[in-house]
Parts: structure tokens; C-alpha cells; sequence
């Protein structure tokens, strides 16, 4: 339980009161709703942030390290499609580390081949 300011009259209530015991704002729903747009914001960035490194690491996975970066991507691509609303990002991701993954092995062994 905790005291805040009063948006509508800035005296201060308790945040669990519900409403404003002097001008019967409804403080408690306010800043409930306060902080589940603040979880969603930093949820759905998490997700992006996961989702953009996915695709960058797919990218990479077809010049350097097939495994290593193919793997890191696939699963951030994972974390950003659970995490985030939008889904799109992280599919890319998803489906970019696994064709970097197979495309950078099959590149490497020509590579290994062709240089013996
Ligand atoms: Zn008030």
C-alpha cells in the first residue's frame, strides 16, 4: 500500500482506496492500468530487440560460424516470437538462422573441399 498524488485534485490517497476519498477519482485503476502499459512496452521491446538480433545472426550465419550463429539466432528468433505481439520479425529471424545455418555448412564444406 502506498500513497499517491491525486491526478484530479493532487491530494494524496492511497493507491488502494480505488477512488479518491475527496473528489472520487478512481485512482487505483489509473495507475493499475499505469503499469500494465508499462510491462507491455518493456515486453514488446524485449521481443524486438530478441526478433532484430535473430535476423542479424541468421544474416551472419551464412558467411561465419553456420552453427554458432545459426543456433543463437533460432533461438532469439524463438524468444522474440513469444515475447513480442508482433510475430513477424521474429519468424523472419527464425526461418533466416535456419537457412544461414544450412546455407553457411554447405558453403563451408564447398569451401574445405574446393581448397583441398
Ligand atoms: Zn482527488
Amino acid at each position: 500500500m502506498a500513497l499517491v498524488q491525486c491526478p484530479e485534485c493532487a491530494k494524496p490517497v492511497s493507491d488502494q482506496t480505488g477512488r479518491c476519498p475527496n473528489c472520487g477519482y478512481p485512482v487505483a485503476q489509473l495507475f493499475r492500468r499505469g503499469i500494465e502499459i508499462d510491462l507491455n512496452a518493456v515486453e514488446s521491446s524485449t521481443g524486438r530487440t530478441c526478433s532484430i538480433l535473430s535476423i542479424i545472426f541468421g544474416a551472419v550465419a551464412f558467411l561465419f560460424c553456420p552453427i554458432v550463429f545459426g543456433l543463437a539466432g533460432f533461438v532469439l528468433g524463438i524468444i522474440g516470437v513469444v515475447q513480442s505481439k508482433n510475430k513477424t520479425a521474429g519468424v523472419i529471424g527464425i526461418v533466416l538462422s535456419v537457412v544461414g545455418t544450412v546455407v553457411g555448412m554447405i558453403l563451408g564444406a564447398a569451401t574445405a573441399l574446393s581448397s583441398n
